[in-house]
């Protein structure tokens, strides 16, 4: 089988070659080692990181990435050094010679034998993947965010109720919720047209944004032109001052609504804010309470009128 040998001996890429292959390849190739410095770094990382490859030989690698991804970085080391994983595949970011960012998806791999326990070197792969991250963020702000306002969508609200009530319940704490329900805007579609009823909503939601809120506080779109806030620490007070503050910020859009019942013939809201109290003694509540308790508060600020906030108060029972 002497051809077959030749052609094995050919197909094995010369030292040149490699050097060659190394450079070109968008991917960076590095080796690490146990002390956490890099041994080996190929030349493509001089248009990945926009530095010279002298600057980063001998280099620990914690001083090429974000210090708040660090962690990731000692987990996976962690796991590889346990024997738990015989390769790895995380996402951090890294810093350019000119101080940017860039995501970069790293792939970790022992060489040889590692002896369990025993740090050794490391082969690293590592690729550029701001653009795919950029895409991911987008796609998740997506899922998240209801298209026409921007606030955030009923699935992230149902969520974010869902927590922040056990969170209440949990602490023994309280928290508000608002019910935000635009006054007559069946007759303002019916005057001005569907599209500039959309126009109207963003500029409601885009007023709500502009209150200052706790942090943790959620506006979220809740239904056609319903719009739930999340108060998370907010007492009985609180929430009814916010809840001015939101119908006062909508009223001064005046946007001129001439099918509406409200004196000065402008865009207005009611309000319903519920707070929920956590109480012993009192049989326990779901958050589902909550949002009845604000959607009758609604009703009344209806009935009463609109353009006004009414207010309740229920009881919870703790964990
Ligand atoms: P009320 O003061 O009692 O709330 O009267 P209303 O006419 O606002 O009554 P209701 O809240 O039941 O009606 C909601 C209307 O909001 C119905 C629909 O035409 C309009 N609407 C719901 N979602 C949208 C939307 O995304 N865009 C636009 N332009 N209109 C919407
Ligand atoms: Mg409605
Ligand atoms: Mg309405």
């Amino acid at each position: 089988m002497a051809e077959g040998g030749a052609s094995h001996r050919h197909s094995i890429p010369a030292e040149a070659e490699l050097r060659l292959l190394a450079e070109y390849c968008t991917d960076v190739i590095a080796r690490v080692g146990a002390d956490m410095t890099f041994s080996y770094i190929s030349p493509s990382a001089e248009r990945m990181f926009r530095r010279p490859v002298s600057e980063i030989v001998g280099q620990p690698v914690r001083e090429f990435v974000f210090p708040e991804d660090l962690p990731i970085i000692a987990a996976a080391t962690a796991r590889l050094v346990a024997g738990e994983v015989d390769s790895s595949t995380i996402t951090v970011r890294a810093i350019r010679g000119d101080g940017t960012l860039l995501w970069v998806e790293v792939t970790s791999r022992p060489i040889g034998d590692y002896t369990l326990g025993q740090p050794g070197d490391r082969a690293v792969v590592m690729r550029d993947v701001t653009e795919r991250k950029a895409l991911e963020d987008q796609l998740t702000a997506m899922a998240t965010k209801d298209g026409l306002t921007g606030l955030a969508n009923r699935r992230s609200f149902d969520e974010a109720l869902a927590r922040e009530w056990r969170r209440t319940v949990r602490e023994m704490a309280q928290m508000s919720l608002l019910l935000l329900d635009l006054d007559h805007f069946k007759g303002f579609n019916d005057a001005y047209g569907h599209l500039v009823g959309d126009d109207c909503l963003r500029a409601v939601a885009a007023a709500l944004q502009g209150l200052t809120l706790g942090p943790g506080d959620l506006i979220a779109r809740y239904g056609g032109e319903e719009i739930a806030i999340i108060l998370v620490q907010a007492d009985a007070q609180g929430a009814a001052t916010v809840a001015e503050r939101a119908r006062v910020a909508i009223e001064a859009l005046a946007l001129p609504h001439e099918a509406t019942s409200v004196p000065g013939r402008v865009v207005t809201a009611s309000i319903g804010a519920a707070t929920a109290v956590v109480r012993t003694g009192v049989s326990a509540g779901m958050p589902q309470a909550l949002l009845a308790a604000a959607d009758r508060a609604l009703y009344q600020a209806k009935a009463g009128g609109r353009n006004r906030v009414e207010t309740a108060l229920i009881l919870a029972a703790p964990d």
